[in-house]
């Protein structure tokens, strides 16, 4: 890849970040302005979506020469950023868009700006290229990922679809997370995501004196009983599937005997206590990777210190695997609550980011995950996939819902550790080193020759 690439690359990553589209309230416009203008001066075509005042998405699409050929899309990559809550504890202006160190500075600089900057400018080359792919290369540019997508991905899907090409041809797309190296020469790939539920848990008591306690219908009793039911249930009696962990640990290497024990159903649960002290980290990913998970996070309950409870609650972050829904939620959440699951009112609770969602995965064999691995294989040679299903939603289900084979993958440098990604994103002093902006340009375009 040519220097000048690169450069401009760095270029345009500093001016979405200069952009400041910080979400609420977006004003994406101004980045999609950026990206348009940079195409015009290539000489490439795109269009412009306003789905809300100052809320702007972008397409554009080479043309495949093959009827039948499947296609591959670059996206939906989103283009607003999440605040900057504490800008004093910043090293840098986290929208200067500053180079240094070997980094490029700002909000939004991992989470996904750089994906955004080395895709739009791997479709750019490609197109002053004149490349003529067999089935439609296109560059899908969003906003509005990080409050839940209503203005960006999922308005683009529900009024454009076809701009996509989604309805005539078998699809592909390539968005945000993955790409990380989590062992020596295998880099996860991200096939899919769990799904988020968010529960209300409402129980009912007695009110009474609290001096005369003495076998009282207390509120708080049940709540927190209810809470310790469900850890309990979750970590020892939730069903287990062992289809994700178990590509985890093929896609590791691990030997043999080590993963047939992980990935028995049986075994699984001594393995995870022997783990917890061990490698506390392995433990958690196996844990929320084999099931769906529960975790109680507000109780609230009573109204005076002298009075007994007649009313608390409890709120459940829910996580689903792929294929879960509604009822089997709420089938496990009372078949955890025993003996209280005649007296629980369930409500779906406020869920502000907008983020009640199913799991979704696309299949960890195909002619994309193959030409992928080529892709990052011409920079590392040895490179294998390791694919992985994410806790987090992101704009990719809207994709797999509609059948678009979507997927997670960027190509980190390799001395990029993985608690610094997991850190930075959202966090202060986020940052992406350049290094990783030119592996991911090249991985892109590649990528496309590749499979296209
Ligand atoms: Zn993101």
């Amino acid at each position: 890849m040519k220097d000048i690439y690169t450069e401009e690359t760095y270029q345009l990553l500093t001016e979405l970040i200069q952009n400041k589209c910080v979400n609420p309230p977006g004003d994406e416009m101004k980045s999609i302005k950026t990206i348009e203008k940079f195409l015009k001066k290539k000489n490439i075509s795109c269009k412009v979506f306003e789905s809300a005042e100052n809320r702007g998405n972008l397409v554009a699409v080479i043309p495949g020469t093959v009827k039948e050929a499947s296609g591959l899309i670059f996206g939906p990559s989103h283009i607003d950023v999440v605040p900057v809550t504490k800008p004093d504890d910043w090293k840098e202006n986290p929208f200067g868009g500053v180079m240094k160190d070997g980094y490029i500075w700002g909000r939004g600089a991992l989470d996904m700006l750089f994906i955004v900057a080395s895709q739009v400018q791997a479709f750019a080359l490609l197109s002053q290229e004149k490349f003529k792919p067999k089935g439609d290369l296109v560059l899908f540019i969003v906003a509005d990922e990080e409050t839940g997508g209503a203005w960006g991905a999922d308005w683009m899907i529900k009024n454009h679809s076809n701009e996509l090409s989604v309805n005539n041809r078998k699809m592909f797309a390539v968005t945000e997370a993955g790409g990380v190296q989590i062992n020596k020469n295998k880099f996860a790939i991200i096939n899919g995501e769990k799904g988020a539920t968010w529960l209300k848990l409402k129980f009912q008591g007695t009110p009474g004196h609290g001096s005369a306690p003495y076998s009282s219908d207390n509120a708080v009793h049940k709540v927190s009983k209810a809470a310790l039911y469900l850890t309990d249930y979750c970590d020892n009696r939730m069903p287990i599937r062992t289809t994700y962990v178990s590509h985890l640990v093929k896609g590791l290497g691990m030997n043999f005997i080590l993963r047939s024990f992980i990935t028995n159903r049986k075994l699984l649960p001594i393995i995870l206590k022997i783990l917890r002290k061990k490698d506390p980290e392995i433990s958690k990913v196996l844990h929320s990777l084999s099931r769906m998970t529960i975790s109680p996070n507000i109780i609230q309950g009573g109204t005076k210190t002298n009075i007994i409870a007649s009313e608390a609650s409890l709120e459940l972050d829910i996580r689903t695997l792929p294929g879960q829904d509604d009822d089997y939620v709420v089938f496990h959440v009372k078949k955890a609550l025993k003996e209280l699951a005649d007296e629980v009112a369930i409500e779906k609770a406020e869920t502000k980011e907008g983020i009640a969602s199913m799991g979704t995965a696309s299949p960890v064999e195909s002619d994309f995950v193959t030409a992928m691995q080529n892709a990052i294989r011409k920079d590392f040679p040895e490179a294998n996939l390791v694919p992985l299903i994410a806790s987090g939603a992101t704009d990719g289900r809207f994709l797999r819902n509609i059948n678009v084979d979507t997927y997670g993958f960027s190509l980190f440098d390799p001395d990029t550790p993985m608690n610094e990604v997991v850190s930075l994103g959202h966090g202060v002093n986020e940052r992406i080193s350049k290094k990783t902006v030119e592996l991911s340009l090249k991985v892109y375009y590649n990528l496309a020759k590749e499979f296209l």
